[in-house]
């Protein structure tokens, strides 16, 4: 069984513009259309049985609708493989209604993404949404380290994340992105040990620019291999999940890669879906 912990989809009628707009903004290659249908057939190919969408809200009126469309994409899992987690905008006042409706209605989690809600990870609007989402037992997945997108200010960087150990000690908090993207220096001194997950999304596979678009070295530089065992070593197999960050990048690829490193069978199974399963209830 393979369970792939962070991918995202669109809506179909909006797929093509989203995924343009995003390739060029992140300047990020896209590997499947943005659609579901799109991420199925990806999944056939590399054997995913489980795909979880990560949705993220740029702005607080989208809070209901697209947790809405969550919810009812749940409806279809068992026979389409996609499982979402629920979102939050800090601006949105009725967080802890809204975070009691989804989890009574069975979401496994939320995803906050700090850098698209241009708020710092230790505000204490994302304080008060993660207090409320542990205590409801909602996992949740934050965007960790800087975007691809926006690389002038670290928003959720490794001092925001010890702040949110340190005072809420949630027991379901992932870390995108192998605990913060190019951030990993700091990541592996000191959160590795910590009692919170990190997801492989987008962090050892190549980094491909779009068709016709210069990206310099410095911000191409992706995790080495040797840094990507040593920190999943220190940190403990049982707290990482494996994550593609579809379409952003090649889900057969990445599985392959992960598959080729040196980690024992126990170990992959873990990485692979053993985690993800028991974290998310899957
Ligand atoms: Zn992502």
């Amino acid at each position: 069984m393979i369970i792939d912990a962070h991918t995202h989809t669109f809506p179909p009628a909006i797929a093509d513009k989203v995924v343009a707009s995003l390739q060029q903004k992140a300047q990020s290659k896209a590997y499947t259309a943005g659609t579901d249908t799109a991420l199925q057939q990806s999944m056939k190919e590399a054997a995913i049985d489980i795909s979880l969408l990560l949705p993220v809200m740029t702005n607080p009126g989208q809070v209901e609708k697209l947790n809405d469309i969550a919810l009812q994409k749940n409806e279809q899992s068992q026979s389409t493989g996609i499982v979402s987690l629920g979102g939050m905008h800090p601006d949105y006042e009725n967080y802890a209604a809204e975070l009691k409706r989804i989890a009574s209605r069975g979401i496994p989690g939320i995803k906050l993404h700090p850098a698209y809600q241009n708020t710092d990870l230790d505000d204490m609007r994302y304080l008060r949404i993660i207090e409320k989402a542990a205590e409801l037992e909602l996992a949740v997945v934050i965007h960790a380290g800087l975007d691809i997108g926006i690389m002038h200010h670290n928003f959720a960087s490794v001092a925001h994340i010890k702040t949110i150990l340190s005072t809420i000690h949630p027991d379901k908090f992932v870390l995108a992105h192998m605990g913060g993207w190019k951030d990993w220096d700091s990541v592996e001194a000191e959160l590795c040990g910590e009692n919170v997950y990190f997801d492989t999304s987008f962090s050892l596979v190549a980094y491909v620019p779009p068709e016709g678009v210069f990206v310099p070295e410095q911000k191409r530089q992706m995790l080495q291999k040797e840094q990507f065992e040593r920190i999943v070593k220190k940190h403990g197999a049982e707290k990482i999940l494996f994550g593609s960050d579809s379409p952003w990048s090649h889900q057969a690829e990445s599985v392959k890669q992960i598959k080729e490193l040196n980690f024992s069978e126990e170990a992959l199974k873990n990485i692979l879906y053993k985690n993800a399963k028991k974290l998310f209830s899957l």
